[in-house]
């Protein structure tokens, strides 16, 4: 049997076990299971002495590990070197290369919506690796402007630095915070929301949502979050972070086994284990 992991803490959260497991079983690799492998920081170490043991065939990496695991790591791909954050850890002759499908996943959760963000105003919220991923895969489909938005400025200052290095045409701006209700495009890419603090938004109180703006939140449980369920009420369109989860670990998935990732079937594997990681606090 070989092994792929996840590697994060705590992971009791996760849905792509169920996602992964079933996209396996539905290509025929049956000798092969993905395993969530919670990882507490003190552990990481050890855990990355498994990975390179043999039956291990690649891995995920999640919340707290994206940006510590990287000096632990053989090589990075180009992407996760600029995005500074590492989602997916392939194996190569015996070598852990870390690379990072958040970018596509985030993309293509727009294209599958028919949003072109080209030439658009975009304002992300956080500046964590999620935003990172964000950013670069908008600088590269030639977005108009970039508003940099987070709680710890000096982390704002230095993605948009990193951006400015490989995207010097790039129109960026950090912490303009009135630039959000003028944005065709607004991005929850903070933690903020997130289950179980469901009642929290990272937008400013009494923020009104302009009603021509796509709203993404990249936080998948619950899927209709607060900024998700206020940027609705203010009549703006909304994206939850469900279909980027889907298509990053797709990505992920033909990068570990080099078969078509079966979306129709990760889709469908996702959506029934975010329902079922539901249900305890529905009956709360
Ligand atoms: P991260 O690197 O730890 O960054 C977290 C971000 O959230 C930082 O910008 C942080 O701001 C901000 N934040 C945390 N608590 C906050 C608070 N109370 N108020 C304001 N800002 C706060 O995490 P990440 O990897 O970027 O992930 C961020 C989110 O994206 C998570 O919810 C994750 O689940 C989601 N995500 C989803 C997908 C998907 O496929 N749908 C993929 C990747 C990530 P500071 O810099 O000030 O600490």
């Amino acid at each position: 049997m070989k092994y792929l992991y996840l590697l994060g803490y705590p992971l009791g959260h996760s849905i792509s076990p169920a996602m992964q497991n079933a996209a396996l079983r539905a290509c025929g690799i049956r000798a092969t299971r993905y395993l969530k492998a919670p990882t507490p920081p003190e552990k990481l170490q050890e855990m990355v002495k498994v990975l390179r043991g043999e039956n291990c065939l690649g891995a995920n990496v999640t919340v707290p590990h994206k940006q510590t695991i990287l000096p632990q790591l053989d090589e990075l791909s180009e992407l996760a070197r600029e995005i500074g954050a590492v989602n997916t850890i392939l194996k190569q002759g015996g070598k852990l290369i870390g690379d990072n499908t958040d970018a596509y996943g985030f993309l293509q959760a727009l294209r599958v919506r028919r949003i072109n963000p080209a030439g658009a105003r975009v304002s992300i919220l956080g500046a964590g690796g999620a935003a990172a991923a964000a950013a670069y895969a908008l600088a590269q489909a030639d977005v108009g402007e970039i508003i940099l938005l987070n709680r710890t400025l000096t982390r704002s200052i230095e993605l948009a630095d990193r951006l400015n290095q490989k995207f010097p045409q790039l129109a960026l701006a950090i912490n303009d915070w009135d630039a959000l209700a003028q944005s065709q495009l607004i991005i929850n890419a903070t933690s903020v929301g997130m289950s179980p603090r469901v009642d929290e938004s990272p937008a400013p109180k009494k923020f009104i949502f302009p009603k021509h703006a796509v709203v993404f939140d990249l936080v998948y449980n619950p899927p209709a979050t607060k900024f998700l369920r206020d940027a609705k009420r203010d009549g703006a369109r909304v994206i939850g972070g469900l279909e980027m989860l889907i298509y990053q670990g797709a990505r992920a998935f033909e990068l570990w086994t080099g078969a078509r990732a079966p979306i129709r079937v990760m889709r469908n594997a996702a959506t029934d284990a975010l329902q079922e990681i539901q249900k305890p606090a529905a009956s709360e």
